[in-house]
């Protein structure tokens, strides 16, 4: 017997643990300080009430016998496909539903798409980034190699044409860095990706975060991107639904690499491995795009953008460089004084009991970065606000 040598070779400390760990036994030591947990990207808003509401009629319909639901659609209920392509069409961009995939998530899909590709082939990521990617490529085992984001770039980092790509995940708005590509620069990703023979990933799972109207909130704006791109998105920023689960990709018919269909694979691959989301979920998911839903949702996006600009306004008053946090739920700040991510993060959490996510977790790009999120309740953020004035 032989175990996946591959999943060996991942580091033992997920960045989250890691930082739960340190978090954890900073409280134990410090039980009556109070932690401002400015940390991991999870939301604190509760549901809207328009989409609990949807959940608990759901609830009653599978109580009925008359209404009663067993096994779903394999690719997810054409209601909540067709909603999600109404959404889009909202963007002008013409999406069939029929290239809609409902799933539990996004990191689930974006860890069950290395399904499709085989392990010879090398993967491009941008650094810092989201560091799911990394780690599932690892366990597949396949060659990683990276493009580095900058203060220079705007840590939007662009195509290398002497680096050979298969497959290319970029995520935009970025997670660490709240980056986000404009029109240009996406159109210059998806030539090259077409000229390499790539796969492009694409994760918009913070696309409903951008404010500026002139920036892309999906790869299909791009013309061509059917040609090359697969898109994953979730509701979990977009509807606070880190708890609920609830996600999308796009896997269009014309997307045929290898000659090979990916949307018939992935079809193959979702109706062998996945029994569905629940269909009480599919239903809050729905109400998620209607027009009430979207005003509701969007109230808590404004509340936690609103998080993100009082983090910054105290950092600038701070003199301390920061980024991202206009197009996104992160702000992306650079340690003072050559401090390295870990150093600051520890002197944040000793000094002030503030918790930031350390930018090196993200990738070798992120060191002497530390990533805030504005997914906490507004008390906290003016709390960790207040001290870091006086940074
Ligand atoms: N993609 C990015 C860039 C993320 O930051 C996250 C979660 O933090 C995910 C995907 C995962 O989303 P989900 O909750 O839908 O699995």
């Amino acid at each position: 017997m032989r175990v996946n040598h591959n999943a060996l070779k991942l580091e033992n400390n997920y960045l989250f643990s890691e930082v739960g760990r340190r978090l954890a036994a900073f409280q134990k030591e410090n039980p009556d300080r109070k932690l401002l947990k400015c940390s991991i990207g999870d939301v604190t808003r509760p549901l809207p009430r328009i989409i609990t509401d949807a959940m608990n009629s759901a609830v009653e319909e599978m109580g009925r016998a008359e209404t009663f639901r067993g096994y779903g659609a394999e690719q997810g209920e054409s209601f909540l496909r067709e909603a999600i392509a109404n959404y889009y069409s909202k963007r002008g961009i013409q999406i069939d539903p029929v290239d809609i995939f409902i799933s539990d998530g996004a990191k689930s899909d974006l860890g069950n798409m290395c399904d499709l590709f085989d392990a010879d082939n090398t993967v491009l990521l941008p650094n810092p980034v989201y560091p799911v990617y990394y780690d599932t490529n690892v366990m597949a085992g396949r060659r990683v190699v990276f493009l580095d984001g900058s203060k220079e770039n705007g840590f939007l980092p662009m195509p290398d044409e002497s680096v050979k790509a298969d497959i290319i995940y970029l995520c935009s708005p970025n997670n660490p860095t709240g980056a986000v590509y404009n029109r240009s620069q996406l159109t210059a990703w998806v030539q090259y990706a077409i000229d390499q023979g790539a796969v492009l990933l694409f994760d918009a799972a913070y696309e409903s975060y951008i404010c500026d109207p002139t920036l892309p909130h999906s790869i299909y704006e791009i013309a061509g991107a059917e040609q090359c791109a697969i898109e994953i998105n979730s509701l979990s920023k977009m509807a606070g639904f880190t708890g609920v689960r609830c996600g999308w990709s796009v896997v269009p018919r014309a997307l045929q690499l290898d000659g090979a269909s990916l949307h018939d694979m992935w079809f193959r691959r979702m109706s062998t491995k996945y029994n569905g989301t629940s269909y009480i979920i599919q239903r809050a998911a729905e109400k998620v795009f209607s027009a009430e839903g979207q005003a509701a949702v969007h109230e808590d996006i404004a509340y936690y953008m609103e998080n993100a600009r009082i983090l910054k306004a105290a950092l600038t008053k701070a003199g301390i460089w920061s980024t991202g946090g206009e197009n996104a739920p992160y702000v992306w700040v650079q340690a003072p004084d050559g401090l390295g991510s870990w150093e600051f993060f520890d002197k944040l959490l000793h000094t002030y009991a503030i918790a930031g996510t350390p930018g090196a977790g993200f990738g070798t790009a992120g060191e002497g970065y530390l990533r805030f999120s504005s997914f906490g309740t507004r008390e906290t953020v003016e709390a960790a606000a207040a001290l870091l004035e006086t940074l």
